[in-house]
């Protein structure tokens, strides 16, 4: 239990490294395509992925140590500052940090040392991940979106969380339900109300837990989406036409999912 605490901080930390950097990796592959169809020579610039270069501080490129590395422990000993020039480092990163870790400990408790558990574990991770990056930028790469899909089918092969024939309708119907409301919605109101990554994502939840599981996925994001989104309109008096994700509710309720599936499965 404490050491799946311990691990999930440390992923937590290279999840943190994933948010930041998986989008401006898909910004670069872009440009490069963009470049290739001009007949361009794509931009020279230094590797960057989501091994090099090491981190630094975002305000004066002092190189983060090993020690001013460690998950929560670092930020809460540096009191939130860069140790060269004091700059406030976000708390968000021992947040990433911090939730991971109580994750991979819910996982080590729910399901105990077994291989369900351990993929538990990869399904939190992923889900932290693109919770982190729509909310940065409003989209769901499918570079995490389509592996968590594969990975749910294949776990389910075994039938670990839903039986097969349930999760690969479940994939299919998850995609074709969020398809249909984004067109319905598109031919009423001429606005798009949320992505593809989305559909994706739903997909992806369908694929884990079964078709059954997709009306609570979808009532669970739904409530928790009014809720949250109410209260950021009281607190920052916002229009009624901000752009707010989609994604982290779904997550939320995927999350939900996983820990609850009996005591939803009872209520509904
Ligand atoms: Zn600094």
């Amino acid at each position: 239990m404490l050491g799946a605490c311990v691990l999930g901080a440390l992923i937590g930390s290279f999840l943190n490294v994933v948010i930041y950097r998986l989008p401006i990796m898909m910004e670069n592959a872009w440009r490069d395509e963009l470049a290739a169809t001009q007949d361009l020579q794509p931009p020279e610039r230094p590797t960057f992925n989501l091994m090099t270069p090491r981190s630094r501080c975002g305000s004066c490129g002092h190189a983060i140590t090993a020690l001013e590395n460690i998950p929560v422990v670092s930020w809460l000993a540096l009191r939130g500052r860069c140790s060269a020039c004091a700059t406030p480092i976000s708390a968000r990163y021992p947040l990433v940090e911090a939730v991971t870790a109580l994750l991979f400990g819910a996982c080590a408790c729910q399901f105990g040392p077994t291989v369900q558990a351990g993929v538990a574990m990869i399904f939190c991770a992923v889900l932290v991940a693109l919770t982190g990056i729509d909310l940065d930028t409003q989209l769901l790469p499918d570079q995490l979106t389509l592996p968590l899909l594969w990975l749910g089918l294949l776990v389910n092969l075994t039938g670990t969380f839903a039986r097969l024939p349930d999760a690969v309708v479940g994939a299919a119907a998850g995609y074709l339900v969020l398809w249909s409301i984004y067109w319905l919605f598109k031919l009423a109101t001429g606005r798009e109300g949320m992505g593809y990554g989305d559909f994706k994502l739903l997909a992806a939840l369908g694929a884990w837990f079964g078709w059954q599981a997709l009306p609570a996925i979808l009532l669970i994001s739904s409530v928790v989406g009014a809720v949250v989104g109410i209260a950021i309109l009281i607190v920052q008096k916002k229009g009624r036409h901000t752009a707010i994700a989609f994604g982290p509710y779904l997550a939320i309720a995927g999350l939900i999912t996983l820990f609850f599936a009996p005591q939803i499965r009872q209520l509904l």
